[in-house]
């Protein structure tokens, strides 16, 4: 009998039980004990005048707007965030604050704009264009890294690893754009990357969706504006899905698509999360 089959056996069942219920048999159970995600802020403690946080941000993310009635607003674009936790470490006041938040999947980009005061955003959630009724139990995904430095690619392996099993709910990768339901975009979307990217599109049959996996594919990350990339899928591809993180962790892989199968309900809306 080979080691691995064996020590199979001696372990027992190694994948998780979430999103389901945890091995307690409790559903709320988020199944990412102690992870890091999205910083959280409450903008209402901030002082006159005060961008430290903003200063410190390395992507932008946040910044500070008018609202309409010229008072100055805390705004933070998640779908810029890398979670380098910069912003909490500037911050004097405790305003921002670490938090665990990490299921930031969002079919509307809006949603992932997080603005306090009367000019706020909520997108709310898109309605999607195609029917995907067909497609809760069997989804086929090709993977294109359009520069990506491969963090997204190992949070992306370990989605068919036996903790994860991506397999169990009936999602797949393909190697073929033919087979394939949904695009999935890691990287920067780099100008030599985007022809290729454009074909595996064209070469998808209709119904196909696209989904910008990473803050790279969201709107560039950290690369963007370089000499080599645009703003990642913004004006390349209709985006149905996006998925901010550096890289977002296979849980929220797990959790974007299934909601974006309808299989579970979006939880950030307006940049908060609803519970
Ligand atoms: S954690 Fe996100 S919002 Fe805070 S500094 Fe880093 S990128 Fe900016
Ligand atoms: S989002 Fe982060 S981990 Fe993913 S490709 Fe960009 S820099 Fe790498």
């Amino acid at each position: 009998m080979p080691a691995w089959t064996l020590f199979g056996l001696l372990k027992g069942k190694a994948t998780t039980a979430w999103p389901g219920r945890d091995a307690a048999g409790s559903e709320e159970y988020s199944g990412q004990d102690g992870l890091l995600g999205m910083p959280r802020f409450a903008p209402q403690h901030c002082g006159d005048g005060c961008r430290m946080c903003a200063d410190a941000c390395p992507t932008d993310a946040i910044s500070v707007k008018n609202d309409s009635k010229g008072a100055e607003r805390l705004s933070v674009d998640y779908g810029r965030c890398v979670v380098c936790q910069l912003c909490i470490e500037a911050c004097p006041k405790g305003v921002a604050r670490a938090s665990s938040d990490w299921a930031f999947g969002a079919r509307n980009r809006n949603d992932l704009q997080f603005l306090v005061g009367p000019g706020g955003v909520a997108g709310g959630e898109k309605k999607p264009t195609e029917p995907r009724d067909g497609f809760r139990r069997s989804l086929h995904i090709r993977h294109v890294d359009a520069g990506s430095c491969n963090g997204c690619e190992s949070e992306l392996q370990a989605l068919n690893n036996p903790f994860y099993n991506l397999h169990r709910f009936g999602v797949f990768f393909t190697p073929s754009p033919r087979f394939a339901d949904l695009l999935l975009v890691t990287g920067s979307v780099t100008y030599a990357m985007r022809e290729p990217l454009l074909r595996t599109y064209e070469a998808m049959a209709e119904p196909r969706w696209v989904m910008a996996c990473g803050a790279c594919a969201v709107c560039g990350g950290i690369a963007e504006g370089g000499y080599a990339c645009g703003h990642g899928l913004e004006g390349v591809l209709p985006v149905d899905l996006y998925l901010p993180g550096c890289p977002p962790n296979p849980a929220a892989i797990i959790e974007a698509v299934l909601m974006f199968l309808d299989r579970t309900r979006q939880r950030v809306k307006g940049g908060r999360l609803v519970e």
